[in-house]
């Protein structure tokens, strides 16, 4: 069985559930906490449900800096166990998803010399509570060697620094193949459904559930109901127990993504200390692109809409050109993106400094939230509460989730397997490359569609994802909007100033002949697309081409040139 399955038999399914027959779990959230909490609950054999509001990872789960890491920040706050956890589950995830989770090289320029000294403590400091597991010990280089690794740093500038290892990921992927492998145990999973109502029970629970396509609602009844909502928590938690008080105290980040071309990197990320506001930005070769961020701003605004402000988007610019010289603008700017961390009320100042620990808590009989963490930590988070939920429900087995491989059991024969029919389709070894990480194994079906129906061309022209992908998305990963498939399965929203609908762009064509979309529904999906980006990145989006102008300017051409 391959992808997330037919949305409409997940939906009759949940529906189908009664005070009688029960699932033993519901997953309420489709981010990585509630995605790993599916895929651990469901292989120790228990029956599961995850409905999520809007697109699966549409939440947090799509705005990390998507860096699977250690935290060395967090040596600073003496968060030493959380250090260690971290990366001890960074090298789990290496293994169990090599394709999708990989080492990066980290470019610390430091000039100073006390902080030299400073930074160099806290790198070993690092390395060994990774127990000297990192991919590589850290190491001092030069001024010229760190600009040979980062050659967007200024000639001559740099007297010095350090290089350490970490990984990175696409964060949206790596909720995909936790989803994936849910639903291959036995997991019923649903977007674009949100929950209305909870109500908690000994022996049942219920939640009124409403599809948003089509504004129907549904009772599902299960044993246990698990709320993984992220900064949605405290909202989900009044609705089983009113006049609760709130646990979080939200913090925004924004990112900024730039053509690589804007910032030349090869490999290895850059990071740059802001010494006045005590935090570190960062640039990072992350797709086709260089992703730079972030900030930590206490949040009191709408928990549905963060938008990357102009203030948040000139102060990165700001930082950015103080160290890099490159004189980037707004206009420079290919996607940019903000989120919010859900963080655990304490009595931190800043949120900044406020622990990035996970809770597990109970909000009525049956029901318990679990909140806060890291996406990198989301395997541990999982564990813990379904250790809880599964011991309720007098299941004794232990999870298994750290020996259940994520998205591929064979990388290089994946790697060889796709190459080979990557070349026989003409496909650049980028695009390969790309479909390796996003779908694992998948990537072989998603080549094979695009031989059967000739799919192989580009989804939008200069960039990697593939037409067949806007096809293979629709049948088996649910997208249901356009802005699925291009904010989250392809990641074309961040990558392209056009968000993925400017000229020659097929996703729109491709996911309304799959889904049988009408003239009218294509144009409000284009709008609503549209609209969504330009709503979170602060800066519009160039007005796409209508396909019917494409047509005309392709036939004024053909007649010109006989
Ligand atoms: C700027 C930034 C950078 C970060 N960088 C990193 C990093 O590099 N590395 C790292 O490890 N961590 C990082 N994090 C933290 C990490 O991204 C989060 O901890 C993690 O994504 C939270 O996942 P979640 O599943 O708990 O929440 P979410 O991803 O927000 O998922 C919650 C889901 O619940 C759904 N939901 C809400 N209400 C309902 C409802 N009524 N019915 C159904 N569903 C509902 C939402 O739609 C949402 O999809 C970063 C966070 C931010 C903000």
């Amino acid at each position: 069985m391959s992808g997330l399955g037919n949305r409409t038999e997940a939906l009759e399914r949940l529906a189908a559930t009664s005070a009688q027959d029960p699932l033993d779990l519901l997953v309420v959230g489709g981010g990585i906490t509630g995605a790993g909490i599916a895929l651990d609950a469901s292989s120790r054999g228990l029956s599961v449900g995850l409905a999520e509001r809007l697109d699966f990872a549409s939440g947090t789960s799509s705005k990390s800096s998507k860096l699977v890491h250690g935290g060395l920040r967090y040596l600073e706050q003496r968060e030493f166990a959380l250090m260690r956890e971290a990366c001890t589950e960074r090298d789990l995830l290496r293994r169990l998803a090599p394709h999708l989770v990989e080492p990066v090289a980290m470019a610390l320029p430091v000039s100073d010399r006390k902080r030299r000294v400073q930074f160099g403590v806290g790198l070993w400091a690092y390395d060994a509570l990774a127990s000297f597991k990192n991919m590589k010990i850290h190491r001092h280089v030069t001024g010229p060697e760190t600009e040979a690794l980062v050659p967007a740093l200024p000639r001559g500038k740099v007297r010095g620094g350090f290089v350490f290892y970490d990984a990175k990921t696409d964060d949206v992927r790596l909720v995909m193949e936790n989803l994936v492998q849910a639903r291959r145990y036995g997991a019923c999973l649903v977007n674009h459904a949100i929950v209305r109502d909870l109500v908690g029970g000994r022996n049942i629970c219920r939640a009124q559930v409403e599809d948003s396509v089509d504004a129907s609602t549904l009772e599902v009844y299960a044993r246990r109901i698990v709320v993984a909502a992220g900064v949605w928590a405290d909202r989900l938690e009044s609705l089983a127990r009113e006049g609760a008080p709130p646990r979080l105290r939200p913090s925004k980040g924004i990112h900024l993504v730039f053509r690589r071309e804007a910032i030349p990197l090869i490999d290895t990320a850059a990071f740059i200390p802001d010494i006045e506001r005590r935090r570190m930005l960062f640039v990072i070769p992350w797709l086709d692109a260089a992703l730079v961020g972030t900030t930590d701003t206490a949040y009191e605004g709408p928990l549905d809409h963060p938008t990357v402000e102009e203030d948040d988007r000139d102060y990165v610019l700001d930082s950015l050109n103080k160290v890099f010289g490159l004189g980037l603008e707004a206009q420079d700017v290919a996607g940019a993106f903000a989120g919010l961390r859900p963080l655990i009320q304490g009595k931190a100042g800043s949120t900044a400094d406020l622990s990035r620990r996970h809770t597990v808590y109970e909000i009525a009989d049956g029901i318990v939230g679990i909140t806060g963490g890291k996406m990198t930590t989301y395997r541990r988070m999982a564990k813990d509460v379904t250790d809880r939920i599964a011991s309720s429900l007098g299941n004794s087995q232990r999870s298994k989730t750290r020996w259940i491989r994520l998205g591929t059991t064979d990388h290089d024969r994946l790697r060889a397997e796709a190459a080979d029919r990557g070349r026989s389709l003409d496909l650049d070894e980028g695009s390969v490359a790309h479909l390796i990480r996003a779908y694992g194994d998948r990537a072989l079906d998603v080549l094979d569609l695009a031989r059967a129906e000739d799919l192989a061309a580009p989804l939008v022209p200069g960039y990697q994802p593939i037409a067949a992908e806007a096809v293979y998305c629709a049948r088996s990963e649910m997208t249901v909007h356009l802005n699925d498939l291009l904010a989250r399965r392809t990641r074309l929203a961040l990558l392209d100033r056009n968000a993925g609908i400017g000229q020659g762009a097929r996703g729109l064509e491709l996911m309304g002949s799959a889904l049988g979309w009408s003239r009218t529904e294509r144009k409000t999906q284009l709008e609503a697309h549209r609209a969504e980006v330009e709503r979170e990145r602060g800066l519009g989006v160039a007005s796409p081409v209508p396909p019917r102008r494409n047509l005309l300017e392709r036939a004024a051409r053909r007649l010109r040139t006989g």
